[in-house]
């Protein structure tokens, strides 16, 4: 076993040492070998991503000290041209140290990104809250935020400014800005299942049901969502932002943990390969508030922004959610009690026949 496998310290020291030799002479062959792989098998070389890296390590196996100088001849060349370089992902440092492969996770088509927004439905019910919720799941995931962080996410992690979103994750901001049409612009993508988490959280699901009832379906030339005046910190706290929702549509808002990292890589890749399942779009059930107006047809509502006002859903969501643990409670003893009397009867009427 050779230290330097297993000692990222050393491993950096040695490419930092020799990155000055890596554009020109010493590591000339090691970037030729990877252009002309990227050429052949149609990869894109300059700049390349973590996966198309990882592939061309596979291809062409050799010692780890070669490896490594073909990473270093490859993130030298990224830097050199202004790009962030793309070795530095834990699956290509476990392969150069022989480690058992990790999966790597191959960016969305954005092609397929840019479809799947133009068709996933954001209106109806269920079928809006649905498809709400996964057009947004999806511009996050094209915008490669790593599926761990985004089951992480929190309403906090949001904030909206006109035209634009920033999201707060453990690896930095991102930040996903209005592009020209509305219905794949990311922008709208949050701030349109931002205003429906709000009103989930403040009216309730029969007041989100009955605005999805009554949008109109996103069409080409559709106004934005995201340019509309929103304060920048009236997201909420404790609010999963990717939560789980049931057939009937209701989401539990009251539990800390949204969709797992696992269901939200597959929602995504199903979206993006047009291939998620599709929801029903049934009359909301009846409620006896008055319905909120919307101003446009992207769901620009006349609601007032509070905090305090999220805030309290959500604690009010926690206070009922507690109150019902102790009815579950309740409800078990009975299920118990009652298996119990039927077993007590079923003994009875046996004694009964053998009498
Ligand atoms: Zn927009």
């Amino acid at each position: 076993m050779v230290a330097t496998e297993t000692d990222p310290p050393t491993t950096d020291r040695q490419s930092a040492a020799s990155e000055g030799d890596a554009g020109g002479g010493r590591y000339a062959a090691e970037w030729r070998l990877f252009v002309d792989w990227c050429a052949t098998t149609g990869h894109t070389g300059l700049p390349g991503d973590t996966a198309t890296v990882h592939a061309f390590l596979v291809a062409c196996p050799a010692a780890p000290a070669t490896q490594r100088r073909r990473l270093t001849a490859i993130d030298h060349h990224h830097r050199a041209a202004g790009h962030p370089p793309p070795s530095r992902h834990d699956a290509i440092r476990d392969l150069v140290r022989g480690r058992p492969a990790r999966p790597v996770r191959r960016p969305l088509d954005p092609a397929a990104v840019d479809t799947a927004l133009r068709r996933l439905p954001a209106s109806g019910w269920t079928r809006g809250w649905f498809g709400r919720r996964d057009r947004l799941l999806l511009v996050l995931a094209a915008a490669d935020i790593p599926y761990r962080h985004l089951a992480q996410l929190t309403g906090a992690d949001i904030t909206i400014s006109r035209g634009a979103a920033t999201i707060t994750t453990p690896a930095g901001d991102v930040q996903l800005a209005a592009t020209e049409q509305a219905w794949v612009c990311p922008a709208c993508a949050v701030t349109a299942w931002m205003d429906l988490l709000y009103l989930e959280a403040t009216r309730g699901t029969r007041q989100v049901a009955q605005v999805l009832h009554d949008a109109d379906p996103l069409y080409f030339g559709a106004p934005h969502n995201c340019f509309s005046p929103r304060p920048p910190d009236w997201t909420g706290d404790g609010v999963p932002l990717l939560p789980p929702i049931d057939q009937h549509g209701w989401t539990p808002l009251d539990r800390p943990a949204g969709l797992s990292r696992q269901s939200i890589s597959r929602l995504a890749r199903q979206a993006a390969a047009g291939d998620d399942q599709p929801h029903r779009d049934i009359p909301p059930p009846v409620s006896g508030q008055r319905p909120i107006e919307f101003t446009d047809d992207v769901l620009a509502p006349t609601l007032t922004y509070d905090i305090q006002q999220w805030q309290h859903g959500i604690h009010q969501r926690h206070a009922a959610r507690e109150q019902l643990a102790h009815l579950g409670d309740a409800l078990d003893d009975m299920d118990t009690r009652i298996a119990e009397l039927e077993a007590r009867t079923k003994q009875l009427l046996e004694q009964g026949r053998r009498v």
